[in-house]
This record gives structure tokens, sequence and C-alpha cells, in this order.
């Protein structure tokens, strides 16, 4: 069964962390690497801004690594 996804422009996502409203998510970005000393790509993580913790992660490999 698909799940319908509705844009709402006036939805906030909260921390769920310290519940505060997340107008803005604080990012960096950290080099991750192999066994090798290749670079495997880079990782964007993402804190709110008001307690720090991270939200989430996201990774972009390297074109060779798929
Ligand atoms: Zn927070």
């Amino acid at each position: 069964m698909p799940i319908i996804i509705n844009d709402d422009p006036d939805l906030v996502p909260r921390c769920p962390h310290c519940d505060a409203e997340l107008t803005e998510i604080s990012a960096t970005t950290t080099v991750a690497r192999g066994s090798s000393s290749f670079t495997m790509g880079k990782r964007y993580v993402y804190a709110c801004p008001s307690c720090r913790k991270v939200l989430g992660f996201t990774q972009r490999k390297g074109f060779w690594a798929g």
C-alpha cells in the first residue's frame, strides 16, 4: 500500500531531543575513510541548533563506490 506524502508548507519539525522547533538545522561534514587511505566520501551530520544533538546523517559515496 503506497504511502501518501502531503506537502505541508506550514509544518515545523521538532527536535526529538529537546522539542525545539527546527526552523533551521545545523550541519557539518566529516570525511569518511575506509581501511585504506582512500577517501570513501563525505558524511553530512545534521544537528539541532538548540541542543546540538544529532538528528541524522547522510553519506555521499565516491563515484567508484556506487
Ligand atoms: Zn534539540
